[in-house]
């Protein structure tokens, strides 16, 4: 038998009801905040995720579906999207349309980890970019919008993490102090840190390994080597989170896996998911831009993990929505009455009423049965001397109270709730 490839999942129909409400609240949420839709292609040149996330990050230097098409050129699965939103604003002049665009997406991404529980190779985020400004209160507005879908979800065990990676200049005189430091401890950090000690030294926070955390312990922080510009925006950033309340801690340790951050970075933890808690992380990405060949243009955004918010949701037993019922299903007593049927429930479908009827040609009661499986709030009930005389009957499902009506009275029939 065929099967789905490891790390893929079916979202089937019983728990898509969940997924359209999630959906829905977010694009609910990004027209109050005055944020557009935008949809970029699954898959990209490979260089455009190279450059804009970094050849030695995690990402791409691990996790990355790429492949030559039949024209031998190196395309990738959309790891994440931030680099596809930039490359269409470059693309699109979209910062001479209007000096700040406020754009949102909802898509599937994809990236070969080891799949455990909250990792999988294809999944879904939505993200936030906001690109044209170097407004901390743009920062602020980030870490607001996801707590406040998180927090409307019912989510209660979440911890917003912020930190601060001021601009490169900073980073790089840290980057000699970090090493300095490491330098006496080498020989005791795990393999894959050896190499990030090379390649990406700041990732060595990141390690899961016991002895490197116990290292990373006592290593100088970056946010210690901030200039003061730097300092004053993750100060106006904190201000107002604090102003409204919302809950953070500064992480001084949270460097995120993506090379493009420039001052503040932040993630959302969630309790109740266990090893991968991280539901939502982003920052500032200032130089991203440039970097991609575009003009110069400040940004900041983040992605959250839809499936990891939905599996919160229901380890934490909030988001209590049932699927939707269908309004009327129609009963007919006589077979042959079906395209009478059809014809009607297509005149209830028109009046915007959920309506189903039975294609298999069950008997009356398995008709009744399945009107109750699906929940129906009325059954109509076609055939007989009734329909002779061209009425029907309307059974209210809650209460067991039946109507006498007349055809006519179809067109019309929300008035008989
Ligand atoms: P990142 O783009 O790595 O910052 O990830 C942002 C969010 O996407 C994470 O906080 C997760 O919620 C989600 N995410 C990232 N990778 C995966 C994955 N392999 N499987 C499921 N969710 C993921």
């Amino acid at each position: 038998m065929i099967k789905a490839i490891t790390g893929t999942k079916d979202i089937l129909p019983d728990e898509i009801h969940k997924w359209l409400f999630f959906e829905n609240l977010v694009r609910e949420k990004m027209s109050f905040y005055n944020y557009q839709e935008i949809r970029t292609p699954i898959f990209e040149e490979t260089t455009l995720f190279s450059r804009g996330i970094g050849e030695a990050t995690d990402i791409v230097s691990k996790e990355m579906y790429t492949f030559n098409d039949r024209s031998e050129v190196s395309v990738t699965l959309k790891p994440e999207m931030t680099a596809s939103v930039v490359r269409a604003f470059i693309e699109h002049s979209l910062g001479k349309k209007q000096a700040l665009n406020k754009l949102f997406y909802i898509s599937p991404m994809f990236r070969q980890e080891r799949p455990q529980a909250g990792r999988l190779r294809q999944f879904h985020q939505v993200g936030v970019e906001a690109i044209g400004s170097t407004n901390p209160a743009l920062d602020a507005e980030m870490i607001i919008i996801a707590y406040e879908i998180l927090d409307q979800l019912g989510l209660k065990k979440l911890s917003i993490k912020i930190n601060s990676l001021g601009i490169p200049e900073s980073r790089e005189k840290y980057k000699l102090i970090l090493s300095d430091y490491l330098k006496k401890y080498y020989e005791q950090l795990s393999d894959d840190s050896k190499k990030r000690f090379t390649t990406n030294i700041l990732r060595i926070f990141d390690s899961k390994d016991e002895k490197d955390i116990q290292i990373m312990k006592d290593a100088p922080l970056l946010i210690e080597q901030l200039d003061e510009n730097s300092l004053s925006h993750f100060e106006q950033v904190r201000s107002i989170l604090t102003n409204l309340r919302i809950p953070y801690e500064i992480e001084p340790r949270l460097v995120r896996g993506l090379d493009y951050y420039t001052h503040t970075t932040f993630e959302i933890v969630s309790g109740s998911i266990g090893s991968q808690s991280a539901l939502c992380g982003g920052g500032r990405y200032d130089l991203l831009i440039e970097q991609l060949g575009g003009v110069p243009t400040p940004g900041v955004g983040f992605a959250a993990g839809i499936e990891r918010i939905l599996l919160a949701c229901e380890n934490e037993e909030v988001m209590d929505i049932q699927p939707n019922k269908i309004d009327i299903y129609i009963i007919r007593l006589e077979k042959e009455l079906l395209p009478k049927v059809y014809e009607l429930s297509n005149q209830l479908r028109i009046q915007q009423i959920t309506t189903e009827i039975d294609y298999l040609d069950r008997s009356v009661k398995a008709q009744m049965r399945e009107a109750n499986r699906l929940g129906a709030k009325y059954v109509v009930i076609i055939g007989g001397d009734e329909f002779k005389n061209n009425n029907f009957i309307l059974k209210n499902m809650s209460n067991s109270e039946e109507k006498l009506l007349n055809i006519a009275q179809l067109t019309d029939i929300k008035s008989f709730f």
